[in-house]
């Protein structure tokens, strides 16, 4: 079968002024200092035909090649991440009082996050633009996405971490084979010494040089969605927000797919989640600021601890021009919402989704979430990851001597 040929994207475009630039390592306009994004033909492509396209296409993200980054000629990084279950979630909806709510569940990713989608496709444009060495500046998961690809594709591969990040996230980067830099300091140091690395040295720094790429990737989760629901749009989702690149593409996704006609126009909010020793853009939100004042990150989601978030005023735009809200939770609500979800889906997520779970169930408590608005809540990491929250939170049931009377009489029998 053949497949249409695809030319994507056109070139980079300012976010803040519009100003093209070539298919480049570029990530600053040089007439406004805007981040530059991805920008695509729309125009050509035909809704039924990209539809079509997507279908016939391979069982992960780059089945959505047509509205990716990565042409012909380019060679893909392909390990499988993407096209991931959407899940109904009955029970859980229940528990909430929601009739009709979705998990997108992304924990089941090659290396157990939504970042190998962000990772495929920024490794596939460092690869193609000649970089000899992938790095990136992690929370963690980007970590063991990164260190997992160019594991795959023979790259050397320097991650650098907050030195007190959760140990599976560390042990899995150094089992994949990459030089892990431990540096003392928070994400948010971390993050200012890779921009000076990337300076020095010719490296694919995957969210610092290749960031325009990286994010890209995150729009796949909305088209996955948007597919997997029969090509229409749900009413709300609800998304966690580390730097709100994630946010912002999802909201992009459904509308390019409105835009190119593979999806019927409707109105859809986009509601956020923080936790509350993290939450820059929800207090901004709060406040009804125009900017995101930077934090010193407390939290247990380490995934989410980003102070000082690249994306948090676009996070916050969205939201509020799509009617949605961003909220945070407490720290023991985080547990409570990995509990939620493990117990009534099966489904055991890391910290941050918890997050997400803790701030659906909050949402839906304000009345920001209708019981009969069409929800879909991304859990966009695994819960074996972060296993140390759960740590005194609890116990077995029962501790009993291999012995059949001692245990009857301990469940009371
Ligand atoms: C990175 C990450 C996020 C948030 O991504 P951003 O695009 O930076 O907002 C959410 N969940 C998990 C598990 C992550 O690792
Ligand atoms: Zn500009």
């Amino acid at each position: 079968m053949t497949r249409p040929a695809i030319s994507s994207p056109a070139a980079l475009q300012c976010r803040i002024c519009g100003q093209q630039y070539p298919v480049e390592p570029l990530t600053i306009c040089e007439e406004c200092f805007g981040p530059l994004e991805p920008s695509y033909d729309l125009q050509s492509l035909d809704g039924e035909v990209f539809r079509k396209h997507v279908e016939e296409g391979p069982a992960s993200l780059w089945r959505y090649e047509a509205l990716l980054p990565g042409g012909p000629g380019i060679e893909r990084v392909d390990m499988g991440a993407g096209f991931t279950p959407l899940r109904r979630a009955d029970r859980l909806a229940d528990a909430l009082g929601l009739e009709r709510l979705w998990i997108k569940d992304d924990s089941v990713n090659p290396s157990n996050s939504f970042k190998d989608r962000v990772v495929s496709v920024a490794t596939t444009m460092a690869r193609a633009f000649g970089f000899q060495a992938i790095s990136c500046a992690s929370t963690g998961n980007l970590a063991n996405a990164t260190a997992a690809h160019a594991a795959r594709i023979g790259m050397p591969c320097y991650v650098f971490i907050p030195e007190d990040l959760e140990r599976a996230k560390v042990l899995a980067t150094l089992a994949y084979g990459a030089k892990v830099v431990a540096v003392k300091g928070n994400y948010d140091d971390v993050n200012r010494l890779c921009s000076e690395v990337a300076e020095a040295l010719p490296w694919a720094f995957i969210n610092v040089n290749m960031r325009p790429y990286y994010a890209e990737g995150s729009k796949s989760l909305g088209f996955e969605v948007a597919e997997q629901l029969g090509w229409r749009l749900p009413d709300h989702v609800v998304v966690p927000i580390a730097s709100g690149a994630l946010l912002t593409k999802i909201h992009r996704a459904f509308s390019e797919l409105i835009a190119i006609g593979a999806v019927e126009e409707k109105p859809y909010r986009v509601s956020g989640a923080q936790p509350e020793g993290c939450r820059p853009v929800a207090q901004a939100f709060k406040d009804g600021a125009e900017t995101v004042q930077p934090v010193k990150p407390d939290t247990i989601a380490r995934s989410l601890a980003i102070g000082n978030p690249a994306d948090g005023m676009f996070a916050m735009q969205v939201s509020r021009q799509t009617g949605g809200a961003i909220e945070w939770c407490t720290e023991p609500e985080i547990v409570e919402g990995v509990r939620l979800l493990a117990s009534t889906e099966g489904v055991f997520t890391e910290t941050a989704g918890g997050v997400t779970v803790a701030n659906l169930k909050r949402l839906v408590l304000q009345g920001v979430i209708a019981p009969r608005e069409e929800t879909v809540a991304f859990i966009t990491g695994n819960g074996y990851k972060t296993v140390a929250a759960l740590e005194g939170a609890t116990e077995p049931t029962y501790n009993v001597a291999p012995d059949l009377d001692e245990f009857l009489a301990a469940i009371g029998l």
